[in-house]
């Protein structure tokens, strides 16, 4: 596997591991999203932005965190 997309696909704030969500027909906008800090990291132009004040914050009551 790409050392780069292991790279990217860890959150840069905990290093943990992050969910892609969306991105699909009928569903939101594609994010990686951290568990942890309860960020969700945006996807532009495929392109995943791991900038902690580009991630959008989740609720700790938010459905993206209950799967
Ligand atoms: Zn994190």
């Amino acid at each position: 596997m790409d050392k780069r997309l292991l790279e990217i696909l860890v959150c840069p704030i905990c290093k943990g591991p992050l969910q892609r969500e969306g991105g699909g027909f009928g569903q939101g906008p594609l994010e990686l999203v951290c568990r942890n800090d309860r960020l969700a990291y945006p996807v532009r132009d495929g392109i995943p932005i791991m900038l902690p004040e580009e991630a959008r914050a989740l609720s700790s009551g938010d459905p993206l965190l209950a799967r």
